[in-house]
């Protein structure tokens, strides 16, 4: 297995914060803030596509528990959650994984993106339809795309 938080599960080297039969929660090696975790399913799935619902449900259930230990044990005041998941979301391990990085007021630092993408629908010639649209007509028929 390649993978490197498959290794750190498997080889239990990870500096944990919970670990449980579905998700796990360790520090990452370069923190963005005092106490940053990172929460991960304990099964390898690669990203938000490809892992089960119940799966993404423990793991998002591990998330929140650890953000209120945040404001408990460190006196944090928010989190900021960050995840990316394929191609072009700059995913930096294929295995699905959530940040959860505490924030104090005036804490110097800004986790929301400031820029705007750049990319445009490829649809129709000239009418691309209105994405929310597109995305609502789609989720209607139950048909919730995986790649
Ligand atoms: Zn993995």
């Amino acid at each position: 297995m390649n993978c490197t938080f498959c290794r750190l599960i498997q080889e239990g080297t990870a500096r944990w914060v919970a670990r449980e039969t579905v998700a796990c929660a360790f520090l990452p090696l370069d923190p963005l803030a005092p106490g940053h975790t990172l929460v991960v399913p304990t099964r390898h799935y690669a990203d938000v596509f490809d892992t089960p619902p119940d799966v993404l449900a423990a793991a998002m259930a591990l998330v929140q528990r650890v953000a209120g230990a945040m404001r408990t044990a460190l006196g944090a005041s928010g989190v900021n959650i960050l995840s990316a998941s394929g191609p072009g979301s700059e995913q930096s391990v294929p295995h699905l994984h959530f940040h959860v990085v505490p924030r104090w007021v005036d804490d110097g630092i800004s986790t929301w993106p400031t820029g705007r993408s750049e990319h445009h629908l490829a649809g129709d010639p000239g009418d691309p339809g209105d994405p929310g649209e597109r995305l609502a007509e789609l989720l209607a028929q139950g048909q919730q795309h995986r790649s």
